[in-house]
């Protein structure tokens, strides 16, 4: 006789870049333990797979999660989390201080991470505003991640980086979105040397999920400060 099916709830949170409403499930055991096999990996690519496997599997509104804001998946992984295994995040965290060094055990409500957006962050940059010339760029999502490291990008990879997030291109009249690599690749090299310099304060300032943790370390009563961003600072 077939076993009978086990019914799981389900919950719904909003999409930080868009507000769309999606649907999930929580972690059932098989996934619980392909996160847990990839958290003792301690390796980010491996960490991050098992995320996007535990993603596709759990939501059910339809979504490509590799297309997707890296702050988008970041959010729906903790509220997947939260439903699932606790609503509270335990981290071991070590005193970094000469004479102290004390691993001190920190809870974290989930419901207290948000996602901040740095003041004044845009994701239009202005060429030449006399002319109304300008750039929309798209926020890197694990697709491009995968091609370049955002964190440790050399200025080759950070080329290849802003070309891959700028969206479209526009000026008074027109908004151009149909050009090729080569044609993308020359307009980017045109512009002035000045101009890296805010697309690296676009990347650097992009909407993260963040948590200001503050703590007394139990050993040697030091008050510690520090801000947690993105998913791999609450799982590593
Ligand atoms: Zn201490």
């Amino acid at each position: 006789m077939p076993l009978p099916e086990i019914v799981t709830p389900e919950y719904s949170t909003n999409l930080p870049s868009t507000g769309e409403e999606i649907f999930f499930r929580p972690f059932l055991v098989k996934e619980e333990k392909m996160l847990l096999m990839a958290q003792e990996g301690k390796d980010k690519k491996e960490i991050t797979n098992a995320v996007v496997k535990v993603i596709s599997n759990c939501v059910k509104t339809p979504l490509d999660i590799k297309q997707l804001p890296i702050v988008d998946v970041e959010w729906i992984f903790l509220q997947l989390r939260a439903r699932s295994v606790s609503e509270v995040i335990q981290l071991n965290l070590r005193h970094t201080k000469e004479g102290c060094e004390h691993l001190n055990k920190i809870e974290i409500p989930i419901q207290d991470i948000k996602v901040n957006v740095p003041e004044g962050h845009s994701n239009i940059l202005m060429i030449n505003k006399d002319a109304g010339l300008g750039m929309k760029l798209k926020y890197p999502n694990l697709d491009i991640t995968d091609k370049v490291d955002v964190t440790s990008a050399k200025s080759e990879e950070l080329f290849e980086l802003i070309t891959l997030c700028i969206e479209n291109i526009f000026d008074k009249e027109n908004v151009y979105n149909d050009f090729t690599k080569q044609e993308l690749d020359d307009f980017v090299g045109e512009l002035p040397k000045e101009f890296l310099d805010n697309f690296m304060k676009f990347f650097t300032s992009m909407p993260k999920v963040s948590y200001d943790l503050e703590y007394e370390c139990e050993n040697c009563k030091e008050k510690v400060s520090h801000k947690l961003n993105g998913l791999m600072d609450f799982f590593l």
